[in-house]
């Protein structure tokens, strides 16, 4: 198959680009190009800009908001607005909880949040990995006991991204106790203002506040929060993984800080000489862009696979190696950041630093923000090689799509 954009899907991308350029509040935008923390106003005001243009949720039915576009459609969409850059929608309420309430909530539950999740009213987190539970998930050990019309969770969750924010949880707990321990899992929406929820924040080592712990209290949950079946919840959870591994590889992301490198790298100056100019640096950077271009080959294989043979999503083994190769490539660019900033990437520099840094520092004597946030950015990224499953796990499920018989 030829890998080429059709005129059709170029007047498309056209049009994301316009919209981007005139809708993407220039604050929040240039917060993404110095790779700073974005607050919870920033993506949802973002989020309500897209939803009044009816672009909030495009891969969703049109009976929820969707749009109908072809699935190359919403690639283009969604690597335009990384590129451009623009807020990623929140994940966990979009592109995890959405589609499995879609495919297995109840009515209730559909009218109930969709369209709030489509506006970003609610803001979601997500309640899977425990101290113990992590990479072997199936070991989490909350409990929900069924007390009338009621759940009673007690327990801990850990890692939890942004709870700090959250309204509501899609949490996994331990309804039944069986042989096999993927049975009797459930999956519970559960309101962060319940009597008996603690938050408290993990500060990782860049300095952000963006993981927590939870802890759940005698917390009381309505039996009607329940996400399909009871004891079903790893069927549910095995469906929301396999979507978020599937969107992580992130290619526009990473081709926006590619473009920033190459512009600092050409205005910075070391050893007399542009950065862009070092030979060494140069081949680093094309190395990366190669590898960019393949994982972008990859994805678009895919994407157009699911247009071509009707095929939904990725399977098991393809999500994994997008998830692997895009955290690695994200990765390599915040190195790439690193080697530019130099000595610059040290929140504090001082006289002997500067001269180290060469004659060609001409700036004044101040850490440019770009480069007193390269060293936050590269540690921030490593999380990468561990959320949504460690590279190791990816690599497992990789290895057994290749030789297991699984198809790629
Ligand atoms: C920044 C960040 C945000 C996160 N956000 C969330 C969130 O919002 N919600 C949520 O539920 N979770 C979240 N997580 C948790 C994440 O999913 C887990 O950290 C991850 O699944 C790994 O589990 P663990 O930390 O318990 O490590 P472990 O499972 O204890 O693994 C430790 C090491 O052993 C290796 N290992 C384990 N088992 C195997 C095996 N079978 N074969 C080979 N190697 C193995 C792992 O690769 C890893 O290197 C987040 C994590 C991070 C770092």
């Amino acid at each position: 198959m030829y890998l080429q954009l059709t005129p059709k899907e170029l007047t498309f991308r056209d049009e994301v680009r316009a919209f981007l350029s005139s809708s993407v509040p220039r604050d929040i935008s240039q917060k993404l190009l110095n790779d700073r923390q974005l607050l919870k106003d920033d993506i949802v005001r973002w989020q309500r800009i897209l939803n009044a243009k009816g672009w909030a949720v495009p891969h969703w039915p049109v009976e929820w908001g969707g749009t109908n576009w072809t699935a190359v459609e919403r690639y283009i969409f969604r690597e335009e607005m990384q590129a451009f850059p623009a807020p990623p929608p929140l994940d966990f309420a979009a592109d995890m909880i959405g589609p499995v309430l879609i495919a297995h909530g109840s009515d209730e539950q559909k009218r109930k949040f969709l369209p709030r999740i489509a506006n970003l009213d609610d803001w979601w987190c997500q309640g899977f990995s425990e101290p113990g539970a992590g990479s072997d998930l199936a070991a989490l050990k909350t409990a929900a006991r069924l007390d009338g019309n009621e759940y009673v969770l007690n327990g801990q969750k850990i890692w939890t991204t942004m709870a700090h924010y959250a309204d509501w949880m899609f949490c996994l707990v331990r309804t039944t106790r069986g042989e096999k321990k993927q049975n009797g899992i459930s999956l519970l929406l559960v309101d962060m203002k319940s009597k008996g929820i603690t938050v408290r924040p993990i500060i990782t080592m860049e300095g952000d506040h963006e993981v927590n712990e939870v802890f759940f209290d005698d917390v009381r949950v309505p039996a009607a929060q329940l996400v399909g079946a009871q004891d079903r919840g790893w069927d549910y959870a095995k469906f929301l993984l396999r979507n978020e591994r599937a969107t992580i590889a992130r290619v526009g992301v990473s081709k926006a800080r590619i473009r920033r490198i190459k512009e600092l790298a050409a205005s910075e100056y070391r050893m007399g000489q542009p950065i862009i100019e070092d030979r060494r640096f140069r081949e680093k950077l094309a190395a990366v862009e190669v590898e960019l271009k393949a994982l972008e080959m990859t994805q678009l294989r895919l994407v157009a696979g699911e247009e071509d043979e009707g095929r939904t999503g990725a399977s098991d083994a393809t999500a994994s190696l997008l998830k692997i190769k895009g955290a690695e490539i994200q990765q390599a660019t915040t190195e790439l950041l690193m080697e530019l900033a130099g000595y610059f990437a040290v929140p504090f520099v001082d006289e002997e630093r500067r001269e180290l840094a060469g004659d060609g520092w001409n700036g004044p004597f101040v850490t440019p923000e770009w480069a007193a946030r390269a060293a936050p950015t590269y540690f921030h990224w490593r999380k990468m090689s561990i959320y949504g499953g460690s590279d190791e796990i990816q690599r497992n499920v990789l290895a057994r799509g290749l030789f297991g018989g699984q198809g790629g």
